[in-house]
């Protein structure tokens, strides 16, 4: 495919129509875009930003931009918001904050959203992070809106996560529940400017020495106030810090690995679902059948789970 070559040579605009492709599921091409950007990419460092909304997650993500081209490196960006509706690079607050980049050949930005991921959210942002990687950017940047399951899922494509709190992001035991504390590899304590600030940070530390269990990692907590461009520099060192150290004891590849196999996992089990949906709908015999089994779930004569047994005998599975 033509677009996809252009895309390995870097060109932006390529870029962008095969994240379209990507996105939608367009007419069966995903597979095919996937098996000739796979064996490019590995080469871009993947950094998860993720915390409630309002902390400072898009400010952080701006001014990291900035250290990082001051550097040379090429930059994706990828701003994930499960709850929006639109996609397609439309989430109007982001491009208004991060306009200073827009004109930067090195810099890359998109937005994502809910539509058009038949494969879950996850499963697109895995594969837009991919083309980006393709497309020869070093870094790139991984934005979730929000605490859900899904903003989970897709940090588990980074190899750095950096979890943002600041002193007004609310309960500091909700978002524990919240499940963020177990993927956090930099905490970022941002507003350091607001009062409560230093109770968070002192929060946190309890919480992490509670935790316990000595990793090769110790996990720091870095306060920023994004605004004003302070405490940038240092959140930068430590996400070098952390990819030094995955680097260092294998633990990236690991990463890798584990990725690739859930990867694998979750595409069969799609394309399994898929197939087998589709000889269920080509059958008209065991159409009518489930069709029936359905209406006696529904009426309540027999329960959903020997339903589901009684299904999957009838097609000898
Ligand atoms: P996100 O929802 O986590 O992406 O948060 P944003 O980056 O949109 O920031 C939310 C609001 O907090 C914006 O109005 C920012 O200007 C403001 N903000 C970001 N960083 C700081 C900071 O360090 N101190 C203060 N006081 N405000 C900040």
């Amino acid at each position: 495919m033509d677009i996809v070559e252009r895309v390995l040579k870097g060109d932006n605009l390529a870029l962008s129509r095969v994240i379209s492709m990507v996105e939608g599921e367009s007419n069966g091409k995903v597979s095919e875009i996937m098996k000739l950007i796979n064996p490019h990419i590995g080469k871009a460092y993947r950094i998860g930003v993720t915390g409630p909304p309002g902390a400072g997650k898009s400010t952080i993500v701006d001014k990291l931009v900035v250290v990082m081209r001051r550097e040379g490196l090429k930059v994706g960006v990828i701003a994930v918001d499960p709850s929006s509706p639109f996609t397609g690079g439309a989430l109007l607050g982001d491009r208004i904050r991060m306009q200073q980049h827009y004109l930067d050949e090195g810099v890359f930005i998109r937005s994502m959203a809910t539509r058009g991921s038949m494969g879950g959210l996850p499963q697109t942002a895995s594969s837009v992070i991919k083309v980006l990687d393709a497309s020869g950017k070093d870094i790139i940047l991984i934005e979730t809106v929000g605490v859900g399951q899904c903003e989970l899922d897709i940090m588990k494509n980074t190899d750095t996560v950096l979890v943002v709190l600041s002193p007004e992001s609310g309960d500091t035991i909700q978002t524990m529940k919240a499940g963020l504390y177990e993927i956090a590899d930099i905490f970022v304590i941002n507003k350091a400017d607001r009062p409560g600030a230093n109770n968070l940070i002192v929060d946190i530390q309890a919480m992490l020495h509670l935790r316990g269990e000595p990793g090769s990692w110790d996990i720091p907590i870095v306060a920023t106030e994004a605004v004003n461009n302070v405490g940038i520099e240092e959140l930068y060192h430590q996400i070098q810090r952390h990819r030094q150290a995955l680097d260092g004891s294998g633990e990236l590849l690991k990463r890798r690995q584990q990725q690739r196999r859930e990867e694998f996992m979750k595409t069969s089990e799609r394309k399994i679902i898929k197939r087998l949906l589709r000889s269920v709908e080509q059958d008209g015999q065991l159409s009518r059948y489930i069709g029936k089994v359905i209406d006696k779930v529904e009426k309540g004569e027999i329960d959903p789970y020997s339903a589901a047994d009684e299904v999957l005998k009838s097609m000898n599975l």
